[in-house]
């Protein structure tokens, strides 16, 4: 065959191609799976996807879908619900019911019973945790404020003395009224706000009309419903020595995955990488075998405060709370990957239908 009638006969099959697909495209093409937007808040990159489908079936058996209208209202309400966790459990807005507390001014403060609620849930986390994780390290993250630009190593006397007012026992709750017992303590939630602000707004999602959809809140991940085709949803796990690949693949469904590492939030000094998440007991930047920790929990906050607390507890501790709390109301699995990049998977998540691992797709030598 010549190149012409190699062409002409190529354009003929196309065409033939187009006039089959549209004989057969009677019915619109089917919406896209969700409808997606994203918001900023909490200093985070909030992406709610809703599924279009309501689930419902008209007579003709075909499945209803949600108008965008609908769907976008939804999201401007979990949009609303977020900034008004925000508004009061920011560190750093002046106005916010943790900023009050923080004025070294005052030993007692009459609370909103949610904050309030939020509070003692974080100290009971704490007692759990032996204090890896414990909201009052306000003091330290403020001096080292890593993400700040110039961001320094600070001196160590200064961290001695952000050091001496961190304490969950030095916050003790009495009915509506939090009481102080070192006035410089100041209380830090960026640990669970996150986490305890998206359970919240799954709640939301629970009790409208949308069947089941996800949300990606920075390192927290809520899904609520089940997909009709698989069931669950894939959340992919960030590679935490090669940020731009994954070290693989939890399924969850209306459960919470929450990512505590320092890839994102620290700076480098002299070769040096300062993260984040900072060890309550010495006031540094903590330092496991843990470079990253994925917790799956039913429970959104704990996720969150789970995941920052076994960052710092490292391996070992993630085998003993994982022990203590097996069978409770707040049991958790993780996936911790190691500082030699291997994982840790905790039991629940070693069998099938747990952790998929990623593997590089096997290249082909070409000749
Ligand atoms: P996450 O990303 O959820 O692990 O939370 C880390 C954030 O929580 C930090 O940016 C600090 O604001 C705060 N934080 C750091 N270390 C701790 C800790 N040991 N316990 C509680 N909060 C912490
Ligand atoms: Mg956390």
């Amino acid at each position: 065959m010549n190149m012409l009638k190699r062409i002409s006969a190529l354009i003929l099959s196309f065409i033939t191609l187009i006039s089959l697909v549209s004989c057969g495209k009677e019915k619109e093409p089917e919406p896209e799976e969700y409808y997606s937007a994203t918001f900023f808040a909490m200093d985070t990159e909030i992406t709610v996807k809703l599924a279009r489908r309501t689930g419902e079936t008209d007579e003709d058996e075909n499945a209803l879908f949600h108008d965008e209208a609908y769907l976008s209202s939804v999201i401007k309400e979990c949009a609303n619900l977020v900034s008004e966790y925000e508004s009061a459990l920011s560190r750093t807005k002046e106005d916010s019911v943790i900023s009050e507390i923080n004025k070294e001014t005052d030993y007692f403060f009459d609370l909103d019973p949610e904050v309030l609620a939020l509070i003692k849930e974080s100290n009971e986390i704490s007692e759990l945790t032996a204090g890896a994780f414990d909201v009052t390290v306000g003091t330290v993250t403020e001096l080292w404020n890593v993400t700040s630009d110039g961001a320094d190593v600070p001196s160590d006397e200064s961290i001695e003395e952000a050091v001496s007012h961190v304490g969950y026992e030095k916050i003790e709750t009495d009915g509506a009224t939090l009481r102080k017992t070192d006035r410089k303590t100041k209380i830090d939630l960026g640990a669970i706000g996150k986490g305890y602000a998206l359970g919240k707004m799954i709640d939301h999602l629970r009790a409208s009309d949308v069947d089941y959809g996800i949300v990606s809140f920075g390192g927290n991940v809520g899904a609520f419903g089940k997909k009709p085709t698989t069931g669950k949803f894939k959340v992919a796990i960030t590679n935490a020595l090669d940020t731009s690949k994954v070290i693989g693949y939890v399924f969850v469904d209306d459960e919470f995955v929450s990512v505590s590492a320092d890839y994102e939030r620290n700076f480098v000094k002299d070769g040096v990488v300062y993260g984040h998440i900072f060890d309550p007991e010495t006031g540094r930047p903590a330092k496991s075998d843990v470079i990253s920790v994925a917790v799956l929990s039913e429970n959104s906050a704990y996720a969150d405060a789970l995941s920052t607390a076994l960052f710092v507890l490292g391996t070992d501790g993630i085998k003993d709370l994982y022990k203590a709390l097996a069978g409770t109301d707040v049991a958790f699995e993780a996936v911790a990957q190691l500082e030699d990049g291997s994982v840790y998977l905790t039991e629940g998540l070693s069998g099938d239908g747990g952790f998929e691992e990623y593997k590089e797709p096997e290249t082909t030598a070409e000749s």
